[in-house]
């Protein structure tokens, strides 16, 4: 047995048992930009914004809510991975609906393009203008509107930051169905309209599941109120899930009513080892069915992604190394009940010889210590140099021969060869580092990737969506047809081209 007082540490001592591709200019470049290299789409007929039209902004919103200082721009025009430089002169911020509806009324009007920005920690390309797009900022939307402490319903802005969210639904006892690394700086609004998957999925699934209702303006300007708090509500379509997933390009949130869960009291965290990639999906297997009640999060990280985590934040796993890790959370009501469970799960994998160290944590310094080796690894990354980055959904049995695959073509080309991810659902994060932009292991990498991606049935975008990195690889995860029916819905919807352009469709 493991006792699950406190951490503790485990040592298995001994065995007992169809699309013609351009290759892409855009390339992920840290700290430096190569903006010449970036774009190959060519800016769309939409007017440059002029004094006449910042002075309408300035009567609408004042000096302070229209930004136009060279610094404040830069942040706004630049993306998390710092990967594209766009060249807005205006950053608006909006406090409310009614304010959202007049810019896009005028903006519809005039033909001037709108880039909708929330946390920017997207990292397809999806939240920064492309060129002179207006960015819509919706840092100042942040107000919690009503939280119903009997359904768990929160309704709010769409600008309030995840964590933020978070912090008031655990006043309540609830928690929000998302989560994810970049929680403090991510808003609600760009995780509904990313569909943002996260860490808690395997527990709570998709947005698309727990968002009752929203509110959303259409490039017209028009005010769509789906606002619904009610669990069951078949009146007609449900006009929401067009906006959750859509990246900005059909309209901007602005409310949201999310459905929040009872807050479990008891939560522990097992951080394990394993020597094959065999023994990860076998651990898996064993943990879903030991645990189904119990288990909030199923995650992994390979050794490369630890020796980054270590050379660039200084920051090591907790158990000796390992080719694999896997890290399990657990949250349920009764601690006794959860240690019984745990234990028995674990004492299990190390009977049948599936993991072979490890060590559990059930405070919340150690809990977040061990979630920060998984949460920190992106960040880590950027430290390397020069990163392509992908987010691919695969069947589990495919999960790491992605990795594998990778590493055998790419050889010493690349600096760094790293596989991570939501192992629960099936969600890998391939990442290869250099030290500069190389165009050769780029051509070497797309289209390879998302073909080898899609012959096995798996999704070029799990969580990321498509941004504007990868619009022209759509079409290998969707028909021809369904990429018809979504640029009809688009030119419906957006019939002046002005939201997000350059994103989502080729
Ligand atoms: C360290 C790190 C970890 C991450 N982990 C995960 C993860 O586990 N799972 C995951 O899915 N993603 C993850 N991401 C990616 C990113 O955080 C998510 O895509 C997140 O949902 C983006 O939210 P945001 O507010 O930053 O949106 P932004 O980046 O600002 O925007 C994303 C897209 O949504 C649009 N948008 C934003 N707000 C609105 C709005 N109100 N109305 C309409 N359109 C809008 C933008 O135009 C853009 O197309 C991670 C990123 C980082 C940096």
């Amino acid at each position: 047995m493991f006792p699950l007082t406190s951490s503790y540490n485990f040592i298995k001592r001994s065995v007992v048992g169809q699309c013609a591709f351009q290759k892409t200019k855009f390339f992920i470049q840290h700290f430096k930009f190569q903006q010449s290299t970036f774009s190959s789409t060519n800016r769309g007929n939409f007017k440059t914004a002029t004094s006449k039209d910042v002075d309408f902004f300035l009567s609408l919103l004042g000096k302070s809510r229209t930004i136009q200082d060279v610094d404040e721009l830069k942040v706004h025009n630049t993306d998390w991975l710092k990967s594209h430089q766009g060249k807005s002169p205006l950053v608006l911020r909006p406090k409310t609906t009614e304010e959202i509806s007049e810019i896009l009324q005028y903006c519809n009007k005039e033909k001037l393009a709108v880039c909708p920005q929330g946390g920017n920690t997207g990292l397809v390309g999806g939240s920064i203008p492309i060129y002179d797009e207006i960015v819509l900022s919706m840092n100042l939307m942040n107000e919690i509107l009503h939280f119903d402490e009997n359904t768990g319903v929160l309704q709010c802005q769409s600008g309030c930051i995840l964590e933020s969210l978070e912090s008031y639904a655990n006043e309540k006892n609830f928690t929000v169905p998302v989560d994810l690394g970049a929680k403090g700086s991510c808003q609600i609004g760009g995780n509904l309209s990313t569909n943002a998957g996260g860490l808690r999925f395997v527990k709570y699934g998709s947005l698309h599941g727990n968002v009752l209702g929203l509110k959303a303006v259409c490039a017209n300007g028009e005010i769509l109120d789906c606002m619904n708090t009610m669990r069951k509500n078949n009146t007609g379509y449900d006009l929401k899930h067009m906006f959750i997933g859509s990246e900005g390009t059909l309209g901007i949130i602005t409310e949201a009513a999310i459905l929040c869960y009872p807050k479990s009291s008891q939560t522990a965290v097992a951080f394990l080892g394993c020597n094959t990639f065999e023994q990860v999906l076998k651990t898996a297997q064993i943990v879903r069915r030991q645990l189904p009640e119990l288990l909030s999060s199923l995650e992994m990280l390979d050794n490369e992604a630890a020796d980054t985590l270590r050379d660039n934040l200084k920051l090591t796993v907790p158990i000796s190394k390992h080719p694999f890790y896997v890290l399990v959370e657990i949250s349920g009501s009764d601690s006794e009940y959860n240690e019984k469970k745990l234990n028995e799960c674990l004492n299990l994998l190390m009977e049948e010889n599936h993991i072979s160290d490890g060590t559990i944590a059930t405070d919340s310094t150690r809990m977040k210590a061990l979630w920060s080796v998984r949460e920190r690894i992106t960040e880590a990354l950027l430290h390397e140099g020069c990163g392509y980055k992908y987010d691919i959904s695969l069947p589990l049995k495919h999960f790491y021969n992605l990795v594998k695959v990778m590493r055998r073509r790419l050889g010493t080309k690349v600096t760094r060869c790293v596989g991570y991810g939501h192992l629960g659902d099936g969600n890998v994060h391939f990442n290869a580092t250099t030290k500069e932009f190389d165009l050769e292991v780029l051509n070497l990498i797309e289209p390879f990737i998302y073909e080898w991606t899609v012959q096995r049935k798996g999704s070029i975008s799990a969580e990321h969506g498509i941004g504007y990195k990868k619009t022209k690889y759509l079409c290998l995860n969707q028909t021809d047809a369904a990429i018809g029916l979504m640029k009809s819905l688009k030119r419906l919807m957006d019939p002046n081209g002005i939201l997000n352009p350059y994103k989502v469709l080729p």
